[in-house]
């Protein structure tokens, strides 16, 4: 299976965070963040991802404040 590298970036991916050679390699993006207790920054609304904090417990106050 091929790589969407292109296609994540353009349509999937809201990162502000630059540079990140992780960009479009939605993999790799997981298992880094997750491995760091966070979550991918699209899983964040674009104003909750541009504040950087990827932390599980931010999407979860998101979540249960009905923003996710
Ligand atoms: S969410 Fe993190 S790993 Fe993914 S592209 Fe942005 S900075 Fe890189």
């Amino acid at each position: 299976m091929e790589c969407n590298k292109e296609k994540n970036i353009s349509k999937l991916c809201n990162c502000t965070y630059e540079p990140c050679s992780r960009k479009g390699t939605c993999c790799e993006c997981l298992h880094y963040h997750f491995s760091h207790g966070e979550l991918p920054g699209c899983v964040f609304p674009d104003d909750a991802e541009r504040t950087w904090d990827r932390s599980i417990g931010h999407f979860v106050r998101l979540y249960q404040a009905g923003r996710i």
